[in-house]
């Protein structure tokens, strides 16, 4: 009778590895189809709980929200540059999370400083994080502009 020679542990995990990716290859496809019929079905059939769990994490990634919402104003009026979700959570966490008009801590919305319609772009260093009140309250005013308005009034 022949012995086996042990494998070492090297080769065990070699082995292992290999098989993993053979099987990954294999079932790669099938699994995806699979993984997304078993989504769509699973949404169709929990439509209220998907709602729910999409609007929790919507107000904990407000600044998802933001960017997309601001990515859509600058692709209308063809404004330059763009800036990423993490770019603008970074410049809310600069502002302490608080509005930077009227220093309250709301949901946030990405505020250009030099409004698109006046040319401002859409790069993070024209962007600070405002409540939507003064967002919408200051229009198409600069920074500036809204500021010192704010201070006579
Ligand atoms: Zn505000």
């Amino acid at each position: 009778m022949t012995k086996c020679s042990p494998l070492t542990v090297e080769e065990q995990v070699a082995r292992r590895k290999e098989y993993m990716h053979r099987y990954n290859q294999t079932y790669k496809e099938e699994r995806r189809e699979n993984d997304t019929q078993y989504h769509r079905r699973y949404r169709a059939t929990h439509r209220e709980k998907c709602a729910k769990r999409e609007r929790k994490w919507r107000k904990a990634h407000s600044e998802v929200n933001a960017c997309s919402s601001a990515k859509r104003r600058a692709l209308l009026v063809g404004a330059e540059g763009s800036f990423t979700s993490k770019e603008f959570k970074l410049k809310c966490i600069a502002y302490e999370n608080k509005c930077v008009y009227c220093g309250l801590v709301l949901p946030l919305t990405a505020d250009h400083a030099i409004p698109l319609s006046r040319g401002g772009s859409d790069n993070i260093d024209n962007i600070v994080p405002a409540c939507s009140l003064c967002n919408s309250r200051k229009g198409t005013k600069t920074y500036d502009e809204f500021v010192s308005q704010s201070a006579v009034a």
